[in-house]
């Protein structure tokens, strides 16, 4: 399950551990006109979705999500690239400077819908 929540811009997402939940930081994105934030979204979810998948080590869960990234788009790509930067390398001082005020989760309905069999 996706969630949507205010967190501190210096977190993307997390994974709360033995669950099925993913929470993608909804401040994140729409912080700048331009900013090309679907890259990142990507990146952070593969992220994530590693995290849930039971790794908890982070470096490792980045070596992972690169090399996902790399094998399956290319080392140019712009995914690959987000993989390695993370959102952050864009936002301006301000942007870390806010605080959440609250979390305020927004489930994502139909991210994952238990009648599509892509799985097999
Ligand atoms: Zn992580």
């Amino acid at each position: 399950m996706l969630y949507l929540g205010n967190l501190p811009m210096n977190v993307g997402a997390f994974h709360p551990m033995g669950t099925n939940e993913l929470v993608l930081n909804r401040r994140l994105f729409k912080t700048k006109k331009g900013f090309d934030y679907q890259k990142h979204i990507f990146a952070i979810l593969l992220h994530e979705y590693i995290h849930s998948l039971g790794f908890e080590d982070e470096q490792q869960v980045r070596k992972l999500t690169y090399k996902i990234c790399i094998e399956n788009f290319g080392r140019q790509s712009p995914v690959s690239e987000a993989a390695l930067t993370g959102p952050w390398v864009n936002l301006s001082e301000e942007d870390y400077d806010e605080i959440a005020p609250e979390l305020n989760l927004e489930l994502v309905k139909d991210f994952e819908r238990i009648d599509i069999n892509y799985i097999i």
